[in-house]
């Protein structure tokens, strides 16, 4: 079972009362489109979980039932806390090869990149780290750790992680020694050279403070990565640190140097390309977020149709189990493709509008023909939404200026 999945609505009901609290101390935790993004991006690592959760899983399951060294009860409460605990130890050092190999860092990236620290950004998670994490979790199969156990550990300690991603909450007293809380995290999520690859713990802070790579927090961290993605697309995010590699691959002379790279740290370059390039210095007044600036109407139509493209995603992530593949896929890639093209909206691309109209024109044939989704009132959900967004293409093309580029 993915309690990750059950937790949604808990999830919205939190970043509803965040944005409360934020309302009531006069504080801008939320900016729409980071949200939007931050949103997209959770949708879009689950879809892709869904499709590798099985196979990655096989794994565990082989050594599991091949290499277990003991026969561990699942009755045994002692066994569960013994299960959560080498389960946070191995997180550990999963997030923090995450951050020191570059490889891992191209998967692990996604979860830095928003210039906010709140609940959605919790939410944001890369849609490839599940290729890398579950080789960290092998020794727990091989000690004898039943299957179920080990899914509803890993489950517990990400849904621990959700509550710390937020400025409404300062410091905790002794709490700070024992867990991740949220001021240790916000440094986790600083890009001031001296927070950078620290506090990495899941649930348990001590692990930072054992192996040296704890630091607590001074003054608020300024957000996000040492160069900021600048996009909403959420594909995008999960593809940009791969595309700077191959460029940086690209340039390095010697072949040696060209796989180096995929294993070396973030930063580091060949000695013909400058060396190794530490994090800047960053001064939090003159740091601007990245902004974009597109028309009202257009950027209400972008949040309507995104809403309905989670609400589509959500559905899927509950009910995909009982639909045939077609149907399935049809309807992944119609949240994906709904998602970058509400990215694209937002940061007022030329090929958004035409994308967005030409998804929505196809979407409507190929769902009233297959019945793919075995729902009456689903075909009907989506011509309303081709309605809706052909509308708003029309009221775009004959009323608003043509020019939307994003205000950088
Ligand atoms: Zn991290
Ligand atoms: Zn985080």
């Amino acid at each position: 079972m993915n309690y990750v999945v059950l937790a949604v609505p808990v999830f919205f009901l939190l970043i509803g009362l965040e944005l409360l609290i934020a309302r009531l101390q006069e504080k801008d935790y939320y900016s729409l489109s980071d949200s939007v993004a931050d949103l997209g991006c959770g949708l879009v690592s689950q879809l892709v979980e869904v499709a590798l959760k099985t196979s990655l899983f096989a794994g565990y399951l082989l050594l599991y039932q091949r290499c277990r060294q003991f026969e561990i009860p699942v009755h045994s409460v002692a066994a569960w806390a013994g299960c959560l605990l080498g389960y946070d130890f191995l997180y550990y050092w999963f997030h923090r090869k995450s951050h020191e190999v570059n490889a891992f860092w191209a998967a692990h990236v996604v979860h830095h990149q928003s210039e906010e620290y709140n609940l959605a950004v919790a939410l944001r998670q890369g849609a490839f780290q599940g290729a890398v994490s579950w080789v960290f979790y092998l020794p727990l199969a091989v000690i004898g750790f039943p299957p179920l156990m080990f899914l509803t550990v890993s489950s517990l300690d990400t849904l621990y992680q959700f509550w710390i991603h937020t400025r409404a909450i300062g410091r905790l007293g002794p709490l700070e020694w024992v867990l991740s809380t949220p001021s240790n995290h916000r440094v986790h999520h600083g890009r001031n050279p001296k927070y950078i690859d620290r506090n990495h713990g899941g649930i348990l802070i001590v692990w930072d403070r054992l192996f040296g790579t704890y630091v607590a927090e001074q003054e608020e961290p300024v957000y996000g990565i040492t160069t900021p993605l600048r996009s909403w697309n959420p594909v995008w995010a999960n593809l940009h640190y791969w595309a700077d590699l191959i460029g940086k691959a690209r340039r390095a002379a010697r072949p040696a140097d060209k796989l180096r790279l995929l294993l070396a740290r973030p930063g580091w370059l060949p000695a013909d390309l400058g060396g190794f390039q530490p994090a800047p210095e960053v001064d939090p007044a003159g740091t601007p977020k990245f902004m974009t600036s597109a028309p009202a109407g257009l950027k209400a139509y972008a949040f309507v149709q995104f809403l309905i493209t989670i609400a589509v995603g959500t559905l899927f992530l509950f009910r995909q189990g009982s639909w045939p593949p077609a149907t399935r896929w049809t309807t992944a890639a119609f949240v994906v493709a709904g998602l970058v093209a509400c990215g694209g909206l937002l940061e007022g691309r030329r090929w958004a509008a035409p994308a967005e109209a030409a998804r929505l024109t196809a979407a409507v044939p190929l769902v009233h023909a297959a019945d793919v989704l075995h729902a009456s009132w689903m075909p009907a959900l989506i011509t309303a939404t081709a309605a809706l967004a052909i509308g708003a293409w029309l009221w775009r093309v004959a009323w608003v200026s043509v020019d939307t580029r994003a205000l950088e």
